[in-house]
């Protein structure tokens, strides 16, 4: 599939990428590293896009970050996806051109029609560093600063169970080609907006305890974000301030979206896999980490139907 991909980006003269709504480091890190290395090839016409409104600002010092679009139009010969499971998560009607799909979720449907979809990375950046470096494609310092903050973003800065030694030997290699990671950290940890700190506060007063204290759950209403000035994207690490509690397995953020839908963020820590329970309502994600989205019911109905499926998992 490498191969596959390599030839078919080797020969495309006007290449538009493209990752998931709400987008994540992960997904903007994984597609900005691409961007910047066809950038350097310079014999192509590169178009990054991603449609949300709201990109989180946190990675806003990632070279080209300015240069994501939110519209695009025809004429590409060759389309490339990033970190995303399935078409819809793109939020486009289509896209006509060949399409190739890096990505690491467990749910992804296959709906590219080059695969380069692998479970067993840590992150779509991890994934696609092995690509363009077995592909020989330039990983200069940009690139590889891109790559470094994609996998920091997915893997918690090394916390979570899909940290290993073959992960660190790379990072050791995107820092040797003049990746700072304190510089890193402090670009995405320490630039809070006073906004972002008080919708967390309102967040974490949400926060109520179900199942023997097994699940929290916090809640995110559109009421909040005005009286505070945050972006929606401000509210990334809500479902895991409920996670950290010390009786909890599975944290849940419930979040109001400005067309009355109900979005959902499940996180776990040890056993549940939240992305089975994501799939029941038509999401998606990791074990550890997955979403869905509920229309036309309230907060109480859809945590209600959360619950019960959580509770089968937990027993
Ligand atoms: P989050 O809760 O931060 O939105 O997403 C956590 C994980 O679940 C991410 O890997 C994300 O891609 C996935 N995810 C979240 N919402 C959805 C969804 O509606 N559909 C699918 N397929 N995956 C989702
Ligand atoms: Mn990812």
């Amino acid at each position: 599939m490498f191969e596959r991909a390599k030839e078919a980006i080797e020969k495309a003269k006007r290449v538009l990428l493209i990752s998931h709504v709400n987008p994540d480091g992960d997904a903007l890190g994984s597609s900005l590293a691409m961007f910047n290395s066809l950038q350097i090839t310079g014999s192509k016409r590169v178009r990054i896009v991603n449609v949300s409104d709201d990109l989180p600002r946190s990675y806003d010092f990632l070279p080209g970050f300015e240069k994501i679009s939110k519209t695009f139009s025809g004429g590409y010969d060759l389309a490339i996806a990033f970190d995303c499971a399935s078409f819809d998560r793109l939020g486009v009607d289509k896209i006509d051109a060949p399409l190739i799909g890096f990505d690491h979720h467990p749910t992804n449907e296959g709906f590219a029609d080059i695969d380069i979809n692998d479970p067993s990375y840590s992150s779509t950046g991890e994934l696609v560093y092995d690509f363009l470096k077995s592909s020989g494609f330039v990983i200069d310092k940009n690139v590889a600063l891109c790559l470094y903050s994609a996998i920091v973003s997915d893997t918690g800065f090394f916390r979570y169970e899909n940290v290993n030694s073959a992960l660190f030997k790379k990072c050791s290699e995107l820092v040797e080609l003049g990746v700072d990671p304190s510089y890193v950290a402090d670009m995405i940890t320490q630039r809070e907006s006073l906004a972002k700190l008080r919708l967390k506060a309102k967040i974490l007063d949400t926060l109520t305890l179900y199942l023997n204290a097994r699940v929290a759950v916090v809640k995110l209403t559109q009421d909040m974000l005005k009286s505070t000035g945050a972006a929606p994207s401000d509210a990334e690490e809500a479902a895991n301030m409920a996670r950290s509690l010390a009786t909890v397995e599975v944290g849940v953020l419930l979040r109001e979206e400005p067309n009355g839908d109900v979005k959902v963020s499940l996180r776990s820590k040890r056993f549940v896999d939240v992305s089975k329970a994501a799939l029941i309502f038509g999401g998606g994600g990791h074990k550890r980490a997955a979403g869905f989205t509920v229309k036309g019911k309230d907060f109480d109905t859809v945590l209600k139907e959360v619950l019960d499926i959580l509770k089968k998992e937990l027993a």
